[in-house]
């Protein structure tokens, strides 16, 4: 069995409990690696050698900064096969999808923030001829990044490499699912010679090690990725210290579908926005919108395209529906189609657990499922399902069309198909989410602000949204 350990003080060490839990293989239901089960005391050792490292890397210039994070992005690249053979493994994702989706982004998110830190900069206010106010952005000091299993070193990259960028130094917990590549991480941190304490990661139970940070007077900012519930609890633990809050939450995201969208485009557009990481990426669109007019066409094809979906070994190059990510999840994913059948929902195709032969046999694996004839109220059109199930919903209207998308409390993200771009920039402004795609999904651009409305998010990452969330802003005021 590989056994994981804690990266803290620029050494891989073990957990102070020294006691370890299983960590599965989705593909097979085996567990293949151990997991620290960490502690208060591994967090306090943690932050005593982020506050002992600190106060050295907010003083290291910029452009050194940037060329450790570029070298760590090498480093990735360099190791592109074994990260993402490692993330396939441990998430049960397609290896072809963790190829060229995961881990070319976890490096890119190094590189994108040492460009972005070495031409940060900040404002200045002249008083007319009185005096010219500067202000300072500063590295806050300690912050802790937590973040979730769908997209295991993607997210946590996309935390720490701007909060690393601007001088802070980092706590991070990744997801105890799926811990192996922010383990494989801290080795690279270790060969590229990134300074000791800079970024500690400690792995464990969020219950246990993210509940801890997440109060700690000694971490003034939380940046989370993960479950609404999850950032509820941490806004909850996290008030009475004042802690600066980046939450990235769950979603429902609307896929809303009109008469006159490029309709080859915006089909096989459905089928990746609706099961791409076996539809457990916050982006997904879980409710598909559809005009009347071409309601049965798009349905059957949906259902034709969708069946035709290979499912099996994340590990073969041809498999492109891989495992869901534990056996606990499976459950809440069947359990919300039960539900759903039993609101009156038709399952139109899925519906049921897929049996991989051979080495799969025992994993957890869920046919892509389309459900329809629900209506707007019941709870799959209510509740983040976070697997590969989709509802479809016929609209007659703009205005009912806007009003399904809107018709929940999350709002993370919308996509639009019309050829009608006034349609599209009035329904783009109405909508309740964070981020709005017309005739796309997904397409990103990592200078933009990104993040969610209502229970989707609080705060935005990406670009100098980043950077700006990551510093504290200093007005100093000179007279003249
Ligand atoms: P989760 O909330 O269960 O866990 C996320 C992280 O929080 C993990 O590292 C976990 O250990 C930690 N955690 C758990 N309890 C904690 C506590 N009490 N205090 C502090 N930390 C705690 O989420 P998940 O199941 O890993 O991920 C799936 C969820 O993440 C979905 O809801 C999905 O929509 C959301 N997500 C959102 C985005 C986004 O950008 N908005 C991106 C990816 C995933």
């Amino acid at each position: 069995m590989n056994k994981i350990k804690n990266y803290i003080n620029g050494n891989l060490t073990e957990p102070a409990s020294k006691e370890y839990f299983d960590s599965f293989e989705p593909a097979t239901g085996k567990a293949y690696a151990e997991v620290p089960d960490s502690e208060n005391e591994d967090l306090e050792t943690a932050i005593e050698a982020a506050q002992g490292a600190f106060k050295e890397w907010a003083r290291t210039p910029a452009s050194e900064r940037a060329r450790l994070l570029n070298a760590i992005a090498d480093e990735i690249d360099n190791q592109i096969e074994t990260m993402a053979k490692a993330e396939s493994v441990d998430n049960g994702k397609p290896i072809s999808l963790a190829r060229v989706v995961d881990i070319p982004r976890a490096s890119l998110n190094f590189r994108f923030f040492a460009s972005a830190i070495t031409s940060f900069s900040s404002e200045s206010h002249a008083m007319e001829d009185s005096a010219i106010n500067y202000t300072l952005r500063q590295p806050i000091g300690l912050v802790g990044c937590i973040s979730p299993w769908n997209l295991p070193l993607y997210l946590f990259t996309w935390k720490i490499a701007p909060a690393l960028a601007s001088g802070n130094c980092v706590i991070g917990k990744p997801s105890e699912i799926t811990p192996m590549t922010a383990y494989l991480l801290s080795e690279i941190c270790m060969d590229v010679g990134l300074p000791a304490g800079v970024l500690n990661i400690v792995h464990g139970y969020g219950n246990k090690v993210g509940a801890a940070m997440s109060v700690h007077p000694e971490i003034p900012v939380i940046s989370f990725t993960g479950g609404t519930s999850t950032g509820k609890r941490i806004a909850e633990a996290a008030a009475p210290h004042f802690k600066k809050l980046s939450l990235e939450m769950g979603g429902k995201n609307p896929n809303i579908i009109f008469a006159d969208c490029d309709y080859e485009t915006s089909l096989s557009t459905a089928v990746q926005s609706s099961f791409a990481n076996q539809g457990q990426i916050c982006l997904c669109g879980s409710r598909i919108i559809i005009e009347s007019s071409i309601y049965e066409q798009f349905c059957n094809d949906l259902v034709d395209k969708t069946k035709s979906l290979v499912q099996g070994d994340p590990l073969e190059e041809s498999t492109q529906q891989g495992a869901v990510v534990s056996e606990e999840h499976m459950a809440k994913i069947m359990k919300h189609i039960e539900m759903a059948k039993d609101d009156g929902g038709r399952v139109l195709t899925g519906g049921e657990r897929t049996i991989v032969n051979g080495r799969c046999k025992e994993g957890w694996f869920i046919k892509p499922t389309i459900i329809e004839g629900l209506g707007i109220d019941c709870k799959i059109n209510q509740e983040e399902v976070f697997g590969p199930v989709v509802t479809l919903l016929p609209f007659d209207s703009e205005e009912e069309a806007l009003e399904i998308a809107n018709s929940t409390d999350y709002g993370l993200t919308a996509s639009i198909w019309t050829s009608d771009l006034s349609r599209a920039h009035r329904l783009a402004g109405q909508i309740e989410a964070g981020i709005v795609w017309i005739n796309c999904w997904m397409l990103r651009d990592l200078r933009t602000p990104f993040g969610g409305v209502k229970n989707s998010g609080l705060g935005r990452e990406g670009g100098w949204e980043a950077l700006r969330f990551f510093t504290e802003q200093k007005n100093v005021c000179v007279k003249i």
